[in-house]
């Protein structure tokens, strides 16, 4: 996993110093800069896949919480060829980010493991051919990833930068039977297990302030992650889309949907990011979905702000990423 430190410390009421620097966390930003010389950007791309919570195959409502609309860029196209989305983001990307030194075409919209290998292999190799696409990013649910297809990105892999993005979205099971996700932590246990098994790099993606979540079990959600083999993490606070089941549910009775307010969310991150891992690099801490789709919560607080605030709340508190963390938690499986 490349950081070597199993635990730090807790320096709290002496000088405490940060192995993060003013950041006090393990910034992903900061890591790709420097293993890759410069920004690298992420263009999104809908490759027409499903999800098998939709479809039938697991479920037909899909998660409550989910409206792919309410994550995907104003610039996608899914009507267009994978090259042409790609072409089109690059067009977009390169005016707001002139300094992006390299792109990964990132499979966003739904299950992107979700299919005939022959078909992976069509949109992955066609994404991969584009002149200035250095790798891939592959979101998808835990569940769609079968050792044909870890066997195939393995050697993928070899040759390209492959971040495999893993839909963990709670360790709590009560919380994942509440949402509909169709599947149980120990299932995403045991795909995250079996993909770095094979060599790959993976990404864990984790919705804080699910219902039936307490503060409790998303701090223990920390430590149970920080027991498996994820590179990185991806964080965001639960945002309500409308037309999607749970903001029906808390249109209907707002108390069944407990909604976080802004501080409270940058105090439970900093809570989190003090129990796990330093080995984890954090890759996005909260989201920031179109006020058209949004329902709720209306915070002051941008997406830009809220790194800089947890990281503000971490040298309030003279604690950064690890200070709490514990290498010996048992993983459930
Ligand atoms: S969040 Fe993912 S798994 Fe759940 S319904 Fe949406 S696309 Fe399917």
């Amino acid at each position: 996993m490349g950081y070597a430190v199993k635990s730090l410390p807790t320096q709290m009421g002496r000088e405490a110093i940060s192995p993060f620097g003013e950041r006090r966390y393990n910034s992903w930003n900061d890591h790709i800069k420097a293993r890759y010389g410069g920004r690298v950007q992420k263009v999104s791309i809908a490759a027409g896949f499903t999800c098998p919570n939709r479809d039938g195959l697991i479920g037909t409502g899909g998660c409550t919480f989910c409206n792919n609309a309410g994550f995907t860029p104003g610039y996608l196209d899914h009507r267009q060829s994978i090259t042409e989305q790609i072409d089109a983001g690059l067009h977009f990307l390169s005016r707001r980010y002139p300094r992006t030194q390299q792109y990964i075409a990132f499979f966003q919209s739904y299950s992107n493991t979700y299919g005939e290998l022959e078909r992976l292999r069509d949109c992955y190799e066609q994404a991969l051919s584009h002149p200035q696409i250095g790798g891939l990013a592959i979101g998808t649910r835990p569940d769609c990833l079968s050792e044909e297809i870890l066997d195939y990105l393995e050697v993928l892999a070899q040759e390209h930068l492959i971040e495999l993005e893993i839909g963990v979205e709670s360790c709590n099971d009560a919380a994942l039977a509440r949402v509909n996700r169709g599947h149980d932590f120990a299932v995403s246990v045991a795909a995250i297990r079996r993909a770095a098994k094979h060599g790959l790099e993976v990404t864990a993606h984790l919705i804080l302030g699910l219902p039936e979540e307490s503060h409790q079990s998303m701090l223990e959600g920390a430590s149970q992650l920080s027991a498996l083999p994820i590179r990185a993490l991806k964080l965001h606070q639960l945002q309500l889309i409308r037309g999607t089941e749970l903001a029906h549910e808390w249109q209907c009775n707002p108390d069944a949907v407990p909604l976080l307010g802004e501080q409270a969310y940058i105090s439970l991150l900093a809570d989190f990011v003090e129990r796990l891992s330093p080995a984890i690099l954090l890759q996005r801490l909260g989201v920031e979905i179109p006020p058209s789709l949004k329902l709720a919560p209306h915070w002051n607080l941008r997406l830009y702000e809220i790194a800089p605030r947890l990281s503000a709340e971490l040298a309030r508190r003279g604690s950064w990423q690890g200070c709490r963390y514990r290498s010996a938690t048992p993983s459930p499986v």
